[in-house]
């Protein structure tokens, strides 16, 4: 079995190639992978190192049609994280968002119909669907995206399932909520406060913190990845499986966890002004997805900790790269 995995160098590609490769996944024993990836500031090879030597590597874009032509063919499973993924990036500047998240998606998608793959992924995010006050959102609640990065996401969903009702192409859609765990990139808001605060630094609380996330850890995420990708030559072309996470908080009450985790004090927050559109509230409904088997396996609050040890541990991973986006500002 061949899987290409696109976007497999940043955050969650590389946790999934990781377990892939390392036998974590048991349907995808012994399988060949190959990682595409850009490696733009969110992509770096140091999260494979672990793997290093387990997997084939192409640097490129996932926009770039030519290439996709001659590597996706020969390929039995395509699972595309590649994405712009930041939203205050997405407020910063949208442009790079629409190509890769909209653009790259198409060109995969038609790359997998030329070479007839039998199983794709489109990995999404539950932003698509905007901001819901109370309740959780099922797999057919309409799209409402409120932030460039979202409608970018939303944009390249209805691509793939355009391509799905179109032409039959067998590509399941995964949305989930706020991933968190080791290798995040240092600008996503765990990450980002652990540090600042390990260095002795405040940390930057938006608005008045009620903003609430569902949260998971990204070992859970991927393991809800995998068993869409097992079965997506089975599911409908196009459709959709919910990823949910396991603890809801605002980001106040995560912020308190964090300032325990490393022993601070509320004296080391400091209130900023909101993020601009910024959605109160995300939550998904994953019945149909524990329907077939899954349930996410690790609480937050050992999560949390872990990753919070995993920060403190890998200080040689973050440091350059906290001073590099810090260096570009
Ligand atoms: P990330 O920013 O850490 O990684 C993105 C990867 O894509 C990087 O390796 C980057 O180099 C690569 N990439 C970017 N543009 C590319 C291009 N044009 N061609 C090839 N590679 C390119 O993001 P992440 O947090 O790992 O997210 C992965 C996917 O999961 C994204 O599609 C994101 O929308 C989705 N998602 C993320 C979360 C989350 O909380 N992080 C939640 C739900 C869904």
């Amino acid at each position: 079995m061949r899987v290409l995995v696109a976007g497999g160098a940043g955050f969650i590609g590389s946790h999934y190639v990781r377990e892939l490769v390392s036998g974590g996944y048991p349907a995808f024993a012994g399988a060949e992978v190959t990682v595409l990836d850009k490696l733009t500031y969110a992509g770096d090879l140091a999260n494979l190192e672990p793997v290093a030597g387990r997997f084939a590597f192409v640097h490129g874009d996932v926009c770039n049609g030519e290439l996709l032509a001659h590597l996706v063919p020969g390929h039995d499973v395509v699972i595309n994280f590649a994405a712009e993924s930041h939203v205050d990036r997405s407020i910063a500047s949208a442009g790079e968002f629409v190509r890769t998240n909209v653009q790259g998606v198409q060109a995969l998608m038609q790359a997998c119909l030329d070479a007839g793959t039998p199983r794709i992924v489109q990995v999404s995010t539950d932003e698509v669907y905007g901001s819901i006050d109370t309740g959780s959102w099922d797999e057919d609640a309409p799209l409402a995206p409120n932030s460039p990065y979202s409608a970018a996401k939303a944009g390249g969903d209805m691509i793939a399932r355009a391509y799905a009702r179109t032409h039959g192409l067998p590509v399941s859609i995964t949305r989930c909520g706020n991933n968190y765990g080791p290798y995040q990139f240092p600008e996503k808001v765990i990450p980002l406060f652990a540090t600042n605060l390990m260095d002795g630094r405040t940390v930057p609380l938006y608005g008045d913190g009620g903003n609430v996330r569902d949260w998971i850890h990204v070992a859970d995420h991927c393991r809800g990845i995998q068993l869409v990708a097992e079965r997506a030559d089975r599911a409908e072309p196009g459709e959709v499986f919910h990823i949910a996470g396991t603890a809801e908080l605002t980001n106040l009450e995560l912020t308190r966890r964090l300032l325990d985790a490393l022993g601070a004090g509320w004296d080391r927050v400091e209130r900023v002004a909101d993020r601009k559109g910024h959605d109160r509230r995300y939550s998904l409904d994953d019945a149909k997805l524990r329907g077939l088997g899954y349930a996410p396996t690790i609480g937050f609050e050992e999560g949390l900790a872990a990753t919070v040890r995993w920060y403190e541990e890998n200080r040689d991973w973050w440091e350059p790269l906290k001073k590099r986006a810090e260096d570009a500002r």
